[in-house]
């Protein structure tokens, strides 16, 4: 039977980007790592490589420097320059802005199309090998390690396996790994805009009765939507034509960037906060939206786990000579679990606070923001957590 170091299951963003992070490292080492992804690079259908689009925090600019990608990514990435927060029908109002807060932008948006592209062109084929298109049907815990099985019926055994599945890991339920969800009632409607006026690098987070939604600046003055509703009301959004819709984003957004001129494809997204009540195991990592998937609106999910694989890769280069041993991963999990709280937190309280339609948590966000403004420290805070600094020493003293 085939043994490997290390087995990666999901070649999603976060699969891909571990790789990334393990491969030179590993190399040294002799390690093998194997890839195990359902569907071919490129193609569309593949969860992490739809047609979505992410906010990619400062701090993950500076992760993907150290691997040598971000020139790469940089190609097509928009830099956002300013954030403007506002909450609909009421004063409260903020701007972050790149130049205030010391950096050249204060995050990106990158089409995940094109990051996955990069991160796939970017493996080296001598240490990472792949099984695409392949599936993991089945993974059994064994005497150091685990034993995996595909689709196929191929049998492999690996020292350590990363659980990188996404979401919905099914594998995670077969290994009686339990998760608490908390469900938002809501869907987020993602899709492309094409603005009247240029979007100057301009990031919008708005605060409706309706849900929150976020516009976020792309190449070819583009903007990538996503907009907060409630399950069937978002389901109509997808559904309406293309003149109701953008009539009624209109009325929602304003003319902050002049008339909506033209909407892409449309998809829907249900969202809940999933946590995963064990990351680690002898032998065994959860990792990505496998271990903890957050509310999209705040951007936070992917830029925490990428601050967790930069973590992990750390942890597992500096420990033994074979991958797997209880007390590295640990070490890690402990590493991370601040960063993990505090970015879960933010991104729950966001989307509570902005969500609520009671006078009392309204005028209190209406304060807040308003605050925010005023406040200047309050507002360095809520920049810093924003571009995914907030709790890496490491990555705070660049900026
Ligand atoms: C609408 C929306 C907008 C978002 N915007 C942002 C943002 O702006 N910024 C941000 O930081 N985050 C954002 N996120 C979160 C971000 O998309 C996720 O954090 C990220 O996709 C997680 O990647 P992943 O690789 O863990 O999981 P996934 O993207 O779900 O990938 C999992 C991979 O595992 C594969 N797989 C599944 N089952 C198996 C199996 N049995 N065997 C082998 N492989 C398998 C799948 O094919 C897939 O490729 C957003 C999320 C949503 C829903």
């Amino acid at each position: 039977m085939n043994r490997v170091n290390l087995a990666i299951i999901g070649g999603g963003l976060v699969g891909a980007s571990l790789a990334l992070a393990l491969q030179a490292g590993a190399k040294a080492r002799g390690w093998k790592i194997l890839l195990i992804e359902p569907f071919a690079p490129g193609d569309s259908f593949q969860p992490s490589y739809d047609a979505r689009s992410s906010a990619l925090s400062f701090g993950t600019r500076q992760i993907y420097e150290q691997l040598g990608l971000w020139q790469a990514i940089g190609r097509r990435a928009e830099p956002i320059t300013q954030i403007h927060v506002s909450d609909r029908g009421r004063f409260g109002t903020t701007r972050l802005d790149a130049g205030q807060e010391g950096v050249p932008a204060l995050g990106y948006v990158v089409e995940n199309a094109w990051l996955g592209q990069c991160l796939w062109q970017g493996l080296d084929r001598d240490v990472v090998s792949w099984r695409c298109p392949a599936e993991v049907s089945a993974l059994q815990a064994i005497e150091g390690g685990y034993r995996v099985r595909l689709n196929d019926d191929t049998l492999f055994e690996c020292d350590l396996a990363v659980l990188a599945d996404g979401g919905r890991s099914g594998l995670r339920e077969q290994l009686g790994i339990h998760v608490r969800t908390t469900p938002y009632q809501q869907s987020a409607l993602i899709a492309n805009i094409t603005p009247g006026e240029a979007h100057g690098g301009q990031a919008f987070e708005r605060f409706t009765e309706a849900g929150p939604m976020a516009l976020l600046p792309l190449p070819e003055n583009r903007c990538a939507l996503v907009w907060t509703r409630q399950g069937m009301d978002a389901q109509r959004l997808a559904e309406v034509d293309e003149r109701s819709f953008l009539r009624e984003l209109q009325g929602v957004f304003g003319y902050r960037l002049g008339a909506l001129r033209q909407v892409g494809a449309r998809h829907l997204y249900p969202l809940s906060l999933v946590e995963a009540q064990e990351q680690v195991r002898p032998h065994l990592v959860v990792l990505g939206n496998a271990a903890h998937s957050l509310h999209p609106i705040a951007g936070q999910g992917f830029n925490l786990s990428l601050r967790d694989v930069q973590s992990l890769a750390e942890a597992l280069l500096a420990g033994p000579a074979i991958p797997g041993d209880l007390p590295t991963l640990q070490a890690y999990h402990r590493r991370q679990q601040l960063d993990q709280a505090l970015t879960i937190g933010f991104s729950d309280q966001v989307t509570r606070l902005f969500g609520s339609n009671q006078p009392l948590v309204a005028a209190a966000r209406n304060l807040g923001l308003l605050g925010l403004d005023l406040l200047p420290p309050a507002k360095r805070w809520f920049a810093r957590q924003a571009m995914g600094l907030g709790t890496r020493p490491d990555l705070r003293s660049k900026a």
